[in-house]
């Protein structure tokens, strides 16, 4: 496998409890670098876009509010096998499926409130990544 970038998301359940710290010591320990961080607050409209394709979901509006609702700190991640190696360090979307070690397993508060986003395929990746950040924050 080839060495891959992925964008991450340290939503606002995790922020808001002094988590950043503690999740990205998790993707360094699993030999994802951190390339590019900034904390910001999106929008209503942002939210909204950059889930999107959840629009038809039950739970979009609760989603959207909740991603607005404090800062957030959006992050790409490098490394080898990335996409797969960061969904692999978050654990499953719901903290009671998720395994041991996990980013999810330890920090997350339920389904919704996940303390993580992490891109699931190469094409999101790399929408996710050029949604947030330009290509002068972005170092070779
Ligand atoms: P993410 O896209 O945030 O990395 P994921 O890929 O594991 O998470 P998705 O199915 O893409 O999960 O859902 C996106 C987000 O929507 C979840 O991370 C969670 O915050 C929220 N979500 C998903 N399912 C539910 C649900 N049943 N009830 C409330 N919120 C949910
Ligand atoms: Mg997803």
């Amino acid at each position: 496998m080839a060495i891959q970038r992925t964008f991450s998301i340290i939503k606002p359940d995790a922020t808001k409890r002094n988590l950043t710290g503690a999740i990205a010591a998790k993707f360094e320990v699993a030999g994802l670098r951190i390339v590019a961080s900034k904390r910001i607050q999106m929008t209503l409209a942002q939210a909204e876009t950059f889930y999107g394709v959840h629009s038809e979901r039950p739970f979009f509006g609760e989603l959207c509010e909740f991603m607005i609702s404090e800062p957030i700190v959006v992050q790409v991640l490098e490394g080898e096998d990335a996409i797969a190696k960061n969904r692999e360090v978050m654990g499953a979307t719901n903290p009671a499926d998720a395994d041991e070690g996990t980013i999810r397993k330890e920090f997350a508060l339920s389904i919704g409130e996940n303390s993580v986003h992490g891109s699931d395929a190469p094409e999101t990746a790399a929408e996710e990544i050029a949604f947030f950040f330009s290509g002068l924050e972005l170092v070779g």
